[in-house]
């Protein structure tokens, strides 16, 4: 004999309970069945909720109660032919009566008491059960109906009530050596005392109703029938990724629901696990799915994970101080308080030095736990020789479950680098004896995170997400987010990276999406944003608390290049092309460099020099493997670069800066490249990350504008003062030609010293040839003394940009 238990939403409506009789039927082909039902979805939540509010005095149970009769009766109407309606009407109808009694007497008195209660909350599996009975006859006439209160036994422990299993056992059996029929419906959840009162087995209980009638038949296997493809491998509501778990251990499936997977209620694996029965977890909305297998004999994995789960709403409650050190009974008193107050105790650590003991527990049981704890412990408290308990609540356990996990080194190790890496504070750490779970306890907030990171880690060790949080999408930016758009095939195959745009934003709009903006049509959704607010940017990052976070910067703007830090020290990770930050105040820099070490979130910004090419990088590469950079020499504009190179006798310079600028070669502001300042920025920042301290005011700049164009305060006055002086311009290049030269604007930092400024380069330079808008550097170093490391290519340009922050993205995803 098989049993089938089918859950809440299962049996939501008729539509639901439609396939419920679908899958008794075709089971029913090969062998009998006892199917246990839960109550109607929801209507356990309305059972208590029309009591609380009834004993509490308000009136408005009877709104709740019309509901649940409104419910009720529409299933009915919904379910079953017309000419049948009467019969299970009046069934149903009397037993919403006896509802609405207790209900009156429970507001008339003012009172509900746990035995109330439970008669109350019993009355949805009762409903749910006889309408389904009675539907089913329709298809299958012989079958029946059974109060499951006639079967199951248990001590007046009402809420909870604990199983007499051998008196139950016996009443099982007998009932069921005597049965003819084929199908037997009945209620789950519920139960009754050795004197006859209704109990209840817990909330989510009607899995264990099941489970105990299995163990009572021995029957062949138990199916738990759910909405959901089996017991995966995460929440699957909380982590996309999680997967169903093929084959599991009667443990491990245990464990699993006792800290948190309520697709099983934790006391149902004790009955079959004695006798062995295997139970399948099933979904009946995807009936071929193959569900979950809960034995003995799993099939061996290679991962020693099985699943992650987690328990919300957790408090922390320390006992802490010298007067527990040695002095034997203090736990036993903790534990003796909580027990007397029946709160459940979910969490235990003690530290070895036995000074502390810290407990875990529900928040609805935090208060009265500190109260009864300090009470108890008032003498020690006064005497100063234990601390009053601190509480901290809103927490939650999270816990990595497997029973392999005893064979492999380094598990618990990887779980808290992964949740360090993404800034999950660690509250409280414990691991069973058994070695078949490791909890941890976080913040609520970052639940969501640790558990998608944790399962990234464990189960998808293939792929990595990266959430990006783009500000500044114009000519670099679109480029941008082309390439991602362009190579996200790409970068899940070969590079196992999964780069999603979580938010974009441009001077005007912003728009977020927490599953990931569709790339292909980013320009129209802009449009629809809100108003673009820098602080609601943050603000919405930091909510979303989603793992491996980049803030990308592609703008050149002084406010956003002040917010770095409020990035990092969220442990999301700041790429960058915008200079201001790098070289701003030395002291900046260096914080910013300092909240990176200390929160573990990347801040990249190779594209500060040289657009695209691996300046930054190499640099880094040098100074790590212990190099020491005496001398640098660079032209390092290509902006400058492209103009003096396209400026001769028959073009005049301001038409060349022009050009410069539709080509998208210099800055938004050309002053800034012309002036030197936008070069002086850059050798600065490669000075500093040569481990060298300066700022930017002890570079000297040897201009080669006029003072008139250098004064000028807006774009319009700049170009027209470069057209005032364009002689000035024709003279230089004049000179140059008379000296067989080119004009290159040249940075260079040598013995401590650093200035920019406009040069005559002769034939034989290397920097002579420099072509279009390249950029080259020169590292003179300890190693490179003689011949200097070079390098040398296109410095400017969107898509090099573009490239070149991609390339800072990847370098994240691949750390
Ligand atoms: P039923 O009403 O059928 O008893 P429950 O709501 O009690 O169903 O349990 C199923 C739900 O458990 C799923 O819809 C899912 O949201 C939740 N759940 C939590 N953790 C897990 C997990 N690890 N695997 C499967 N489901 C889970
Ligand atoms: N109906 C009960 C509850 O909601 C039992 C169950 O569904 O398993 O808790
Ligand atoms: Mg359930």
């Amino acid at each position: 004999m098989r049993i089938l238990k089918f859950g809440g939403t299962s049996v939501a409506n008729a539509t639901n309970i439609n396939l419920v009789i679908e899958i008794i039927c075709q089971k029913n082909k090969k062998e009998k069945l006892a199917v246990v039902v839960s109550a109607l979805s929801g209507v356990t939540d309305l059972l208590l909720l029309a009591s609380s509010k009834a004993s509490a005095k308000d009136r408005s149970y009877e709104a709740v109660f019309d509901n649940l009769q409104t419910k009720h009766n529409q299933t009915i109407i919904d379910l079953i032919a017309n000419e049948k309606q009467i019969a299970i009407q009046s069934i149903i109808d009397k037993q919403l009566v006896q509802l609405k009694t207790l209900l009156d007497g429970c507001f008339l008195l003012g009172e509900l008491s746990p035995r109330t209660k439970d008669s109350i909350a019993a009355f949805g599996e009762l409903l749910s059960a006889q309408i389904i009975a009675y539907a089913l006859q329709n298809k299958i006439p012989n079958s029946t109906f059974k109060d499951s209160r006639e079967l199951i036994k248990t001590d007046t422990a009402f809420g909870k009530g604990v199983v007499d299993f051998e008196s139950t056992n016996k009443l099982i059996k007998s009932y069921f050596d005597n049965q003819t029929k084929d199908v037997v419906i009945l209620p789950g959840f519920i139960a009754s005392s050795i004197d006859g009162n209704t109990t209840t087995l817990g909330r989510g209980g009607s899995d264990y109703s099941a489970a105990i009638i299995a163990n009572g038949i021995h029957a062949d296997e138990l199916e738990i029938w759910t909405d959901v493809n089996g017991m995966y491998t995460a929440h699957p509501k909380l982590v996309k990724q999680a997967q169903p778990i093929q084959t599991i251990s009667y443990q491990e499936a245990m464990e699993l629901s006792h800290f948190g997977a309520k697709v099983l209620y934790p006391p149902t694996i004790q009955p079959v696990l004695q006798s062995n029965i295997p139970i399948w977890i099933k979904n009946t909305f995807d009936s071929e799915a193959y569900g979950t297998y809960i034995s003995n004999h799993p099939e061996q994995s290679s991962n020693p994970i099985k699943g992650i789960s987690h328990i919300d709403n957790i408090s922390l409650l320390t006992l802490e101080g010298s007067g527990m050190i040695g002095v034997t009974g203090s736990s036993k008193r903790l534990f003796e308080v909580l027990s007397q107050k029946d709160i459940n105790v979910i969490f235990i650590t003690q530290a070895s030095s036995e000074h502390s003991i810290c407990i875990g527990i529900q928040n609805q049981d935090a208060d009265l736990a500190k109260q009864e704890i300090d009470a108890a412990f008032s003498i020690e408290i006064s005497q100063n020789k234990i601390d009053p308990t601190t509480l901290e609540k809103n927490l939650c356990i999270v816990a990595l479950v497997g029973e392999n996990m005893k064979n492999h080194q380094g598990l618990s190790g990887k779980m808290f680098s992964t949740l360090g890496k993404n800034n999950v504070n660690i509250r409280a750490i414990a691991q069973g004896a058994s070695e078949r779970n490791i909890s941890v306890v976080i913040n609520e907030n970052d639940v969501k995170k640790a558990l998608n990171t944790l399962h990234e880690r464990f189960f998808e060790v293939n792929t990595k997400q990266l959430n990006l949080f783009v500000m500044g999408v114009g000519n670099v930016g679109e480029k941008f987010i082309d390439q991602i758009y362009q190579q996200r095939k790409y970068l899940k195959e070969y590079l196992k990276l999964n780069v999603r745009t979580i938010a974009l934003s441009n001077s005007r709009k912003m728009i977020f999406n927490e599953d990931g903006i569709p790339l292909s049509n980013w320009k129209t959704e802009i449009e629809s944003g809100e108003e673009t607010n820098i602080d609601t940017f943050i603000a919405k990052a930091k909510e979303l608390n989603l793992r491996n976070s980049i803030f990308v910067d592609i703008t050149a703007n002084s406010d956003i290049a002040a917010v770095y830090g409020q990035f990092l020290k969220q442990s999301i990770a700041v790429v960058t092309c915008n200079k201001i930050a790098c070289s701003s105040q030395y002291d900046n820099y260096k914080n910013l460099k300092e909240l990176s070490r200390k929160y573990n979130a990347p801040f990249l910004f190779e594209t500060n020099v040289g657009a695209g090419l691996p300046i930054i990088d190499t640099l880094k590469n040098l100074i790590a493997s212990g190099d020491k950079v005496h001398k640098i020499q660079a032209v390092l504009s290509g902006s400058l670069n492209f103009i003096f190179n396209n400026f001769s006798a028959n073009f005049n310079f301001h038409d060349v800066v022009k050009e410069a600028g539709i080509q998208g070669f210099t800055e938004p502001d050309p002053k800034i490249d012309l002036s030197g300042v936008d070069v002086a920025r850059k050798i600065l920042i490669l000075i500093r990350e040569s481990g060298y301290q300066m700022e930017i005011e002890d570079i000297t700049n040897n201009s080669f504008l006029p003072e008139a164009c250098m004064k000028t305060t807006n774009s319009n006055d700049f170009f027209e003062s470069l057209i005032t002086h364009a002689s000035h311009f024709k003279n230089l290049l004049e000179e140059a030609n008379e000296k067989e030269s080119r004009l290159k604007f040249v940075a260079t930092f040598e013995n401590g010293k650093a200035n920019v400024g406009l040069q005559f380069i002769p034939k034989e330079s290397p920097f002579y040839n420099l072509e279009g808008k390249d950029n080259i550097v020169q590292f003179y170093t300890d190693r490179y003394a003689d011949q200097p490391l070079l390098i040398k290519g296109a410095g400017a340009g969107a898509a090099v940009t573009a490239s070149g922050i991609f390339a800072d993205v990847i370098r994240i995803g691949n750390v």
